[in-house]
């Protein structure tokens, strides 16, 4: 048992991982950081929609857990075990790790769980080892390769990045664009400018884009399917044997609800303080961070994060503040300060 104090990271996506590392290089010695993630490796999902079009890709989406840390650190990841609890002062794991046991306590803690997406945006469901999602990838591209028609149901994001990868991939395939707004891109945070200079560079590679009408995929997912004909609203039809849903994003905010479901709002996100730290009535959980996808900052692409410090940045700031002050003096106090303040 390491008589070490445990900085908790539960995630190891991008705002795990940024967190992770700015934590870790600041801390004293007398703590150590403590990463858990349900799975080997990192998963990079901006790269996905490439590794999953374009053959050589596949293995340029995962990143070994070895790379977070040097060999002779004392931080620690542990990874393919998934958090189950989060309590005010330890999370629970859902088996047991060597060295570690089932439960882990914490002085602070920085809940990264992220968000759910379709594959192959996020892990396939089933994969488990880095070479499960390399064979996965490999078998999407080659069903995107055979398709005929694809039908992309989404302007958003992942949509006009699925469309645009597999114009650029096969050149001439059809693929149709069904987007409900009348532009790509239509949240409020973005200008239409945006949105209208990607559905120019769309078009000039041969995508067609429905706008102002919807699709009901009729319970199918992201993939090859029997080919069929899909009524859109506004009473055209698209054929397609390949679809691909963009939409029907959500935050993995379960974890924290374990500690109190008051601290979700209606979205399913985390709500947190300006500086990330749980948002509790009474301030109870100021040692407690949620950091990236799952927390509510309401700016989550790069465009805006370019305004204001988004979820993958922020750690950096608000972290590095409580616990990297700049001289050794300040550290400890505070470090002392909020671990006494913050317990009740
Ligand atoms: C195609 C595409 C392009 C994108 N392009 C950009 C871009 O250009 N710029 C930008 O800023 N963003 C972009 N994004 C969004 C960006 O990928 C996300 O904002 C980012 O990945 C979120 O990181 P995260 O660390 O919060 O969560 P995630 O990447 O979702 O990582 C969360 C991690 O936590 C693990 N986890 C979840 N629950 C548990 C648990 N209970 N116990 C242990 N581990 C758990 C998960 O397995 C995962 O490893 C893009 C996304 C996509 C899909």
């Amino acid at each position: 048992m390491s008589d070490l104090k445990n900085v908790v990271v539960v995630g190891l996506g991008f705002a795990g991982l940024s967190s992770a590392k700015a934590i870790a290089a600041g801390l004293p010695a007398t703590h150590r950081v403590v990463v858990i993630n349900e799975y080997n490796f990192a998963y990079n999902p901006p790269a996905s929609l490439r590794a999953a079009t374009v053959p050589g890709w596949e293995d340029k989406v995962t990143v070994p857990l070895t790379a977070v840390f040097p060999k002779d650190s004392r931080h620690v990841v542990l990874g393919g075990v998934k958090v189950v609890q989060l309590g005010a002062e330890s999370i629970k794991l859902e088996k047991a790790v060597e060295g570690f046991g089932s439960e882990i306590p914490f002085e602070y803690a920085v809940i990264a769980t992220g968000s759910s997406y379709a594959t192959p945006t996020r892990i396939a469901q089933g994969a488990e080892t880095e070479a499960d999602v390399w064979k996965t990838l490999k078998e999407f591209q080659s069903d995107v390769k055979d398709a005929e028609s694809v039908l992309v149901v989404g302007g958003g994001a992942t949509g006009v990045e699925f469309a645009a990868e597999v114009a650029s991939q096969h050149k001439g395939k059809k693929v149709t664009l069904v987007h409900s707004a009348d532009r790509l891109f239509a949240h409020k945070d973005f200008k239409s400018a945006l949105g209208n200079n990607l559905a120019s560079q769309l078009k000039k590679k041969g995508v067609k884009i429905v706008f102002n009408s919807k699709v009901d995929p009729k319970g199918l997912e992201t993939g090859k399917i029997p080919k069929q004909t899909f009524a859109l609203s506004d009473g055209s039809s698209v054929e397609a044997d390949f679809l691909f849903i963009g939409h029907g994003w959500k935050p993995n905010s379960e974890v924290v609800s374990t500690l109190d479901p008051a601290l979700i709002n209606d979205g399913g996100f985390v709500r947190v303080t300006p500086t990330l730290q749980l948002k509790s009535a009474i301030g109870a959980y100021d040692h407690i961070f949620a950091a990236g996808d799952v927390n509510d900052v309401p700016v989550r692409l790069v465009p805006s994060s370019l305004r204001s410090p988004s979820p993958p940045f922020l750690p950096f700031l608000s972290l590095r503040d409580v616990l990297e002050p700049p001289d050794e003096s300040r550290r400890s106090k505070k470090l002392t300060h909020l671990s006494t303040t913050h317990r009740r």
